[in-house]
C-alpha cells in the first residue's frame, strides 16, 4: 500500500499533507501516439544533458544516418548526440537556450529517407561494464526531465552499489496535461520488462517496484501484468499504487512513498539503496540493447487551450517545436505561453523554433486566460504555501530572503533543497512568483559560495 505523504512529512517532522491537488487535464490519456512525418531539417543541440556539453563530430557538408553520433565529449559526466535524420550536414549552428545560455547545435536536412545507419548493430552485453558501455552509447539520459546521464546512474562506486538493494521505476507522471510516460507503459510495455530485467541483473537489486498515481488504471493494470510475468520468472517486482497528489512523481517522495525511505540532505538516493528509473527511460535502454538504435526519438505529449488538436507524437529529436505544432493542425490563436514539459515544473519558451530535446516530453500551449497573467499581489501570510512544500521549506521566507539577497538566511533554510516542484506557487491566493524567486535565491547562494572559495 502506498504510504500517505503525510507519513513522509511527520517522520521528517515537519508539516502534514503537502504536495497540491493540482487538476489532471490528461486530455490525451486515450491518445495513441502518432509518428510525425520526417521533419526538412533537425537541430541537434550539443547539451542535452547534465554535464560536459559535446562538441560536434561533424562538419557541413557531411553525409549523416539515422543513429550516427554527431557529437560527444571525453568528459565522463556526458553523453553522445546522435543523428534523428538521414541527410547531409547543413551547418554547426549558436542556439541560445531557454535560459539564456549560447550552446552549439548540429543543423541537418533531411533527405527524407530516414536510412539507418548501417554501422549499427545492437551491442553484445556479456558483463555489466558492456551494459554501462551500451548505456552510454545509446545516448540515454534520465527522461523524466533531469537529463541525468543513465551510465553514471548505473554505475556508482563499489561502495553505494552493494548498498543498493531497490530498482524503483518512475511511472508516477504527476504533472498535469502529460500522458507521454502512460502511452509508453501502454504501448512499449515488453521493453519496460526486458529494461528492468537488465539493470536489476545489473545492479543485482533484491526488489523493482513500479510507482504509478491512480489515476492511471490502464496503465496500472498493464505494469501489475509485466510485474507478475517477471515475478514468476525471478525477478521480483512489484506495482505501487499511488494517490494522484502533485508532486507524487519527485525523485524524494517517490522514494518513500514506495519504499519508505528518506533520502537525507545532500545525500542520493543510491546512499539508501535506490536507483531509481523513468518508465520511459528505462524501455529506451532496453530498445537500444534489442536494436542498437539509440536515442534519436521521443514522445511527447501536445496539449492546452490554443493548440487546435492535442495529441501524443512521436518525433526525431532537434524536430522545430513549430513542425509539430503543424502536424496538430496549427493553432487556435496565437498562444499566450509556450510550456516545454508541464505547467508546474515546465520551462516557459520565448518561441515554438526551439527544438525538441532528448529529455522533452510535452509541449503545452496557452491561451491568455488559461495562461495565469494575473499579477501578484502582496502575500497575505496565510501559510499555505509552508503547508504545501513536499520539503518542508518555507518558501514565503525564501522569496524574502531571496529580495534583499541574504544568502546566510537562504541557506539556513535549506533552499538547496528546494526541487522546484512549484506546488507552493500553485496554492498561493497571492499568486506570489515563489519559484522563480527561489530559483534566483539558489543562483545568489551559488554565487555567494564560488566567491568564497
Ligand atoms: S519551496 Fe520548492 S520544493 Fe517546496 S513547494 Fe516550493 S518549489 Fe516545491
Ligand atoms: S501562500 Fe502566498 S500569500 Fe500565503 S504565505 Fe505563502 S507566499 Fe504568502
Amino acid at each position: 500500500m502506498a504510504r500517505k505523504v503525510n507519513g513522509f512529512l511527520s517522520r521528517l517532522g515537519l508539516v502534514k499533507d503537502p504536495g497540491a491537488a493540482v487538476p489532471h487535464r490528461k486530455h490525451t490519456k486515450d491518445c495513441a501516439t502518432v509518428d510525425l512525418p520526417v521533419p526538412e531539417k533537425v537541430i541537434l543541440v550539443m547539451q542535452q544533458h547534465i554535464g560536459a556539453p559535446c562538441a560536434p563530430t561533424v562538419k557541413a557538408g557531411d553525409t549523416v544516418y539515422v543513429g550516427t553520433v554527431v557529437g560527444d565529449s571525453p568528459a565522463p559526466f556526458s553523453a553522445p548526440v546522435h543523428a534523428s535524420v538521414s541527410g547531409t550536414v547543413d551547418k554547426i549552428d549558436t542556439v541560445i537556450m531557454p535560459n539564456g545560455s549560447k550552446v552549439q547545435a548540429v543543423v541537418i536536412k533531411s533527405d527524407g529517407q530516414q536510412t539507418p545507419d548501417p554501422k549499427l548493430t545492437p551491442p553484445s552485453i556479456q558483463s555489466d561494464d558492456d551494459l554501462i558501455a551500451a548505456a552510454r552509447a545509446s545516448g540515454l539520459v534520465g527522461l523524466g526531465g533531469a537529463g541525468f546521464p543513465t551510465h553514471i546512474k548505473l554505475n556508482p562506486s563499489p561502495d553505494v552499489k552493494a548498498k543498493v538493494d531497490t530498482l524503483l521505476i518512475n511511472g508516477a507522471e504527476c504533472e498535469p496535461y502529460l500522458t507521454s510516460d502512460m502511452r509508453q507503459m501502454l504501448e512499449d510495455f515488453d521493453d519496460i520488462a526486458d529494461g528492468i530485467r537488465h539493470v536489476s541483473r545489473l545492479l543485482d537489486v533484491n526488489q523493482t517496484v513500479i510507482g504509478i498515481e491512480d489515476n492511471k488504471p490502464e496503465a496500472i493494470e498493464t505494469m501489475k501484468k509485466v510485474a507478475s510475468d517477471l515475478s514468476a520468472e525471478g525477478v521480483t517486482t512489484r506495482v505501487e499504487v499511488l494517490p494522484a497528489r502533485y508532486p507524487q512523481g519527485a525523485e524524494k517522495v517517490l522514494i518513500h512513498q514506495c519504499t519508505g525511505r528518506s533520502v537525507p540532505m545532500g545525500k542520493l538516493p543510491a546512499d539508501i539503496g535506490v536507483v531509481v528509473m523513468n518508465v520511459t527511460s528505462i524501455g529506451v535502454l532496453a530498445r537500444y540493447i534489442k536494436t542498437g538504435m539509440p536515442l534519436v526519438s521521443k514522445r511527447v505529449t501536445v496539449d492546452g487551450s490554443a493548440i487546435q488538436t492535442p495529441m501524443n507524437v512521436r518525433v526525431p529529436i532537434g524536430t522545430p517545436i513549430k513542425d509539430i505544432v503543424a502536424f496538430c493542425g496549427g493553432y487556435k490563436e496565437t498562444p499566450a505561453k509556450i510550456l516545454c514539459g508541464g505547467p508546474m515544473m515546465g520551462t516557459a519558451l520565448m518561441t515554438d523554433d526551439f527544438p525538441v530535446l532528448k529529455q522533452n516530453n510535452g509541449f503545452l500551449f496557452f491561451d491568455r486566460q488559461e495562461a495565469d497573467m494575473m499579477e501578484p499581489t502582496n502575500c497575505i501570510r496565510c501559510g499555505r504555501c509552508v503547508q504545501a512544500c513536499p520539503m518542508g521549506l518555507m518558501p514565503t521566507k525564501l522569496e524574502a530572503y531571496t529580495r534583499i539577497a541574504d544568502a546566510q538566511m537562504l541557506k539556513k533554510l535549506n533552499i538547496t533543497n528546494c526541487m522546484e516542484c512549484g506546488s507552493c506557487a500553485f496554492v498561493c491566493p497571492a499568486d506570489r512568483r515563489l519559484v522563480q524567486a527561489i530559483r534566483l535565491g539558489k543562483t545568489i547562494v551559488r554565487n555567494v559560495d564560488q566567491e568564497s572559495r
